[in-house]
C-alpha cells in the first residue's frame, strides 16, 4: 500500500509526481538563491511560479504620475511643472514641501 505525505492512499504515479515537484522546487531554490538573497536584502517582493521568479520593488507603489502635467513634467510655457518640479512623478511618502512666503 502506498501512502503519501498527507496519509492518503496514493498510486505510484502520484508519488513520482510529488517527488518531481519537490526536486523542481529544490532546483529552483538552488538556481535562484543568489538572486533571491539580493532581492531580500533590497526589500523587494518576490513572487514565485513553477519556472520563474518575479521581483518587484514596493517603492514603486508609492509613486504615481503627476495629475497636473499628466506625467510629462512640463507645465505652462514649457517650464517645469510646479507640482512635481519637472519629474512627472509624485511620491506619496515624501513630506509635502513648505510653501515659500516672500
Ligand atoms: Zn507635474
Amino acid at each position: 500500500m502506498n501512502v503519501g505525505p498527507a496519509g492518503v492512499r496514493a498510486n505510484l504515479w502520484t508519488l513520482i509526481r510529488a517527488q518531481a515537484l519537490a526536486r523542481h522546487w529544490e532546483l529552483s531554490d538552488a538556481l535562484f538563491a543568489e538572486i533571491d538573497g539580493f532581492a531580500l536584502v533590497q526589500g523587494w517582493a518576490i513572487s514565485r511560479r513553477r519556472t520563474r521568479h518575479s521581483y518587484r520593488d514596493p517603492r514603486f507603489d508609492r509613486v504615481v504620475a503627476c495629475s497636473t502635467c499628466g506625467g510629462e513634467g512640463k507645465g505652462e510655457g514649457g517650464h517645469a511643472c510646479r507640482t512635481c518640479k519637472g519629474d512627472g512623478l509624485l511620491n506619496f511618502c515624501e513630506p509635502p514641501q513648505r510653501r515659500r512666503t516672500a
